[in-house]
């Protein structure tokens, strides 16, 4: 399973948070991610992360690019909506990717929960308990 990962700023340590409880479960995925947010997956969860270009340097579209293409299975993408982002186009351009071509793309810590525990019990297999996933 192919996965992107993109969090904006403000949202980077909640992303840590996720990739952390989930970490099981996505060490067994191959990982996309934008600059940032990717070294910071690499460093402190210890993921392998294919990273691509920063999102404001245009990160953000090779996402989108691979993700037209069905080398993308899921988006987490944890977007700053109190912030003003000099990408904002790009932003969109991802969101409505995912739109076209209807792959999952959480935008929020709750989404990202609910999206990863899903796709955890999906690739579990019948009757399996998920991997990972937040302590109740
Ligand atoms: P970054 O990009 O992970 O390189 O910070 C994310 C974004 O701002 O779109």
């Amino acid at each position: 399973m192919n996965i992107a990962l993109i969090a904006h700023d403000q949202k980077k340590d909640d992303m840590v948070m996720v990739a952390t409880e989930f970490a099981t479960f996505l060490s067994r995925c191959h990982l996309l991610a934008t600059g940032t947010t990717g070294g910071r997956l690499q460093n402190e969860v210890g993921l392998d992360v294919e990273r691509c270009l920063s999102g404001p340097l245009g990160g953000d579209l090779q996402i989108g690019a691979r993700l037209a293409v069905g080398e993308v299975d899921a988006v987490i993408f944890l977007r700053d909506p109190m912030t003003p982002q000099p990408h904002e186009p790009d932003i969109n351009a991802l969101v409505r990717a995912c739109d076209v071509h209807n792959v999952p793309c959480a935008t929020n810590v709750a989404g990202a929960r609910l999206l990863l525990r899903e796709l955890d019990w999906l690739n579990s297999g019948p009757g399996r308990a998920p991997t990972s996933g937040p302590v109740a």
